[in-house]
């Protein structure tokens, strides 16, 4: 069944998922909100779990003091956040998607012709096998390419060292660039993460070392393999439209490939019309986040895209369907 062929948003909230594995249920907050007015949804947000700068507990309170009703926590190849992000959903009433925002690869494994691509998981189960060791692989590919980036950058004339990074990243579970560019701030050599990362140590950046990440077809079977759903991140943000293209993005879906990001701050008004279109003609749902990093990224307020009520209605049920993780 195509995401797109249930339309109206179901009066009544979809029935809770009975498991005893599974911590306790969440206060549905549809129950309370839904009669006064559309349920505000973020299906897109970092913790210091990975990059974002706002603790998961934090981040949860933040979210609903400002008054969303659901958030899905998609942290950079981690579920560590989960635990204290569910506690703190459950304690204020709060609905948490558990989720993450999966490192993959567009093209060649390496190279210039490789780009890297963003696949959202929803409902993954995190002690599936595959997955949990391909996280592991990108995590680890990533540190390691931590020391590789400061040789680099010291070439350019910038001292900084390895312990001065991991201070910046302090418990996320993954170490990276922004950890990277935080410590070049620290340190007074630019203005920010932004700075760092237009000038040094972007994707097209003269800094820049080789990682592993899986393509982003394994991404999708994995999120799949999981019982989880995979969204397309910021299909066409920061030039990415010249590659991913509607017969890629074809190939993606007969993966499985469950929506597309299509309402994110770094889409332009003409770049959501047409990939509406295109989610429009291969049945894929469309997905409206705000990709929030606390301080770490400007422009991206928390709650700034709302996501479809009725498009999360069926995302949820498509995850009772498969058995992932809510
Ligand atoms: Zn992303
Ligand atoms: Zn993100």
């Amino acid at each position: 069944m195509s995401p797109m062929s249930i339309q109206p948003a179901p009066s009544v909230p979809p029935p809770p998922v009975p498991s005893a594995a599974r911590p306790p249920r969440r206060r549905p907050s549809q129950l309370l909100r839904a009669a006064k007015g559309p349920l505000w949804i973020d299906l897109h947000v970092h913790s210091t779990a990975s990059d974002g700068t706002d603790p998961p507990d934090q981040l949860v309170r933040r979210a609903h003091a400002l008054g969303l009703d659901v958030i899905a926590l998609t942290d950079h190849d981690s579920f560590a956040g989960l635990a204290a992000a569910g506690a703190a959903a459950e304690a204020v009433g709060l609905e948490l998607m558990p989720g993450l925002e999966l490192s993959a690869h567009h093209g060649p494994a390496h190279g210039p012709d490789s780009r890297p691509v963003h696949l959202l998981g929803y409902g993954c189960r995190p002690d599936h096998p595959e997955l949990t060791a391909e996280l592991k692989l990108i995590r680890r590919s990533r540190r390691e390419r931590t020391p590789k980036l400061l040789e680099q950058l010291a070439g350019l004339g910038f001292e900084l060292d390895l312990a001065e990074v991991e201070a910046q990243a302090g418990s996320a579970a993954a170490v990276g660039r922004p950890h990277l560019a935080d410590a070049m701030v620290a340190r007074g050599q630019v203005v920010d993460r932004d700075q760092a990362f237009a000038l040094y140590l972007g994707d097209d950046g003269p800094v820049r070392a080789d990682r592993h990440t899986p393509t982003a077809a394994r991404a999708v079977d994995l999120i799949r393999a999981a019982g989880g759903c995979a969204v397309l991140a910021h299909p066409w943000a920061r030039g990415a439209e010249a590659w991913i293209s509607p017969a890629w993005l074809a190939q993606l879906t007969q993966h499985g490939l469950f929506g597309l990001e299509v309402d994110h701050v770094d889409h332009s008004a003409d770049q959501r019309r047409r990939l509406r279109q295109l989610a429009d003609r291969l049945g894929l749902a469309v997905t409206s986040s705000s990709d929030y990093h606390g301080r770490g990224r400007k422009g991206h307020p928390l709650g700034a895209e709302r996501t479809d009520p009725a498009v999360y209605a069926v995302l949820r049920q498509r995850l009772v369907d498969q058995k992932g993780r809510l």
